[in-house]
């Protein structure tokens, strides 16, 4: 059951005559319920990659298709359907400083029109659900890195999408923090049957939560397919 597909996918940047490939042909699929890892070290293409799902890149030459529908051949209306249908965190967590964590929750509600006792409803639930009840009313200025990275999951869960793209989502945390922060992907994963994207230069990480990996190295697809398979010892 494909919820996303890379065809021939590649990418080249000009800058001052000078040509960069960041991606070269890349092809595979991701199916539903999986959570994928796209791993490669600083400069291989995972996050162009990651951002030609929501659009936020687009392809040289090839196609992503995201539920059968090639993205860059549909008007701005459907793009905006899809865009609903997928989440996205950050590295920086790219929270709004002078808003509330409620506010920032609410965002993508707000931007929808949603009803104001909706959104209080809705608002709630996600804050219950990444364990953050009680900091409604705080500022990003007074949370924990931990506790916003949860802020900007729920604010990417608040829509429902069945895909969260996540983009060194753990990379800025210690430890500690990165495991809470996977646990609660996991139940983002299980409980609410969201496909997940992570990307990452951390293979520990992949191993914790990821079913499926691709190794990106210099924009080239090296290996793709199971974890146990693909980082098992030969
Ligand atoms: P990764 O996420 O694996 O670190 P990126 O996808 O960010 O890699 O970048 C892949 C390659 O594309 C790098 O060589 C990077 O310098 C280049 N690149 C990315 N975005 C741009 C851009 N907007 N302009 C020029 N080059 C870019
Ligand atoms: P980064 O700091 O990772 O480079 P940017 O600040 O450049 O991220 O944001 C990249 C794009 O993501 C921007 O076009 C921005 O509008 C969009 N964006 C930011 N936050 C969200 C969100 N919560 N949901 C969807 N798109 C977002």
């Amino acid at each position: 059951n494909t919820i996303i597909r890379f065809e021939n996918i590649s990418k080249e940047y000009t800058r001052n005559g000078v040509t960069t490939r960041a991606l070269d042909d890349i092809s595979f699929s991701i199916e539903k319920g999986d959570i994928y890892g796209l791993i490669g070290s600083s400069g291989a293409g995972k996050s162009t990659l990651l951002r030609m799902i929501n659009v936020l890149e687009t392809p040289s030459s090839g196609h992503v298709f995201v539920n059968g529908i090639d993205v860059n051949s549909i008007s701005q209306k459907q793009l905006s359907l899809v865009r609903k249908d997928i989440g996205i965190i950050f590295q920086d967590f790219n929270l709004l400083e002078s808003k509330s964590v409620f506010d920032n929750v609410a965002i993508p509600l707000f931007l929808k029109h949603t009803p104001k006792h909706e959104i209080a409803e809705r608002v709630t639930e996600l804050l219950r659900f990444v364990g953050l009840e009680d900091k409604a009313k705080a500022f990003p200025k007074e949370l924990s890195g931990g506790q916003k990275q949860r802020v900007g999951i729920a604010r990417a869960l608040a829509t429902n999408p069945s895909v969260l793209l996540c983009d060194e989502a753990t990379s800025a945390l210690d430890p500690n923090t990165t495991e809470s922060i996977l646990d609660l992907l996991l139940r983002v994963n299980q409980e609410l049957k969201v496909t997940i994207i992570f990307v990452t230069h951390t293979i520990r990480v992949i191993q914790k939560i990821c079913n499926k990996v691709a190794i990106l190295d210099g924009g080239k697809l090296v290996e793709h397919g199971r974890v146990i398979d693909v980082f098992s010892n030969p």
